[in-house]
């Protein structure tokens, strides 16, 4: 066999350089189509190196075209809008900063900060909030419910099962968007939950125990998926700066467990159900 030509080489070194910079869309991830994204956050730590425009671009290059937006302070889901209305859906974290992110739902003044916000932007949600067990059951919390109820907003909490018992049992007519599915909550109780609960909704960023060592989705997981395939939606999660920086990876990750499934559930969860919730 005849050596390969230095200069050949060379080229062929750049022509793999061009296409690993290509969206992903070009190559992986082609039948799945857009990703409308239930999870990007769009914190004050990567303002400066990735400002309004420049994010939308990098969500767009991995033809994410639509996503569930919010942010630490929530000022930056409001920037994300301004830049991109017709990509960005606002969700607005009710927390001031990190610190309040452990005393929010005591905070006797959440109420007016969330009116405040909320006469700013059109915003179509609260979340993605952190909150745990018997924490959920306060005053500011139940507020914030009934501010949800009254305006149709959705709710995006980030909690445990015991939480997420609470919030299904105050705001049982309301849209709740488990973020992370539980992580780790077994799959029967996620089940039980969805058959249990209609407006229940589950958000697979970061979810545990779906795919086997070889990146297939499991059996399991393939059925509950295609059983409700009305009730999930994927998220990157970009909740520290490194997740931006490695978004073409996470997106192509999530491609691929798509790709595993028939094309209409795999519709489904890669975006007809966020649209579905979130009508433009
Ligand atoms: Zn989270």
């Amino acid at each position: 066999m005849q050596a390969v030509p230095k200069s050949l080489m060379k080229h062929l070194a750049t022509i793999a350089l061009i296409l690993s910079v290509l969206p992903c869309s070009v190559s992986a991830g082609a039948a799945v189509g857009s990703i409308h994204d239930g999870h990007i956050h769009y914190d004050q730590d990567v303002w400066k190196a990735l400002p309004p425009a420049d994010a939308i671009t990098v969500l767009k290059t991995e033809n994410i075209q639509r996503a569930l937006v919010s942010a630490t302070p929530t000022e930056g889901a409001e920037m994300l809008y301004q830049q991109d209305k017709s990509m960005v859906i606002p969700m607005l974290r009710p927390y001031k900063s990190w610190r309040h992110r452990y005393l929010w739902f005591n905070d006797p003044e959440l109420k007016a900060y969330l009116l405040e916000h909320l006469a700013r932007v059109p915003y179509r949600g609260f979340g993605e909030f952190h909150v745990f067990g018997e924490d959920v059951d306060s005053i500011p919390i139940e507020d914030m419910i009934e501010i949800a109820r009254e305006r149709k907003l959705a709710l995006h909490p980030h909690t445990d099962l015991e939480g997420m018992h609470i919030f299904l049992q105050k705001a049982p007519d309301i849209v709740v968007i488990w973020a992370h599915g539980g992580f780790n909550v077994p799959l029967e109780t996620l089940q039980t939950l969805l058959e249990d609960h209609p407006m229940l909704y589950i958000e697979l960023s970061l979810r545990e125990g779906m795919l086997d060592e070889d990146g297939r989705l499991t059996s399991s997981w393939r059925q509950l998926l295609t059983s409700f395939r009305m009730r999930f939606m994927v998220g990157m999660d970009t909740y520290k700066p490194s997740r931006w920086a490695d978004l073409p990876e996470i997106a192509a990750d999530t491609r691929h467990w798509l790709e595993q499934l028939p094309d209409e559930v795999a519709a489904d969860i890669a975006r007809n159900n966020l649209d579905r919730l979130f009508p433009r």
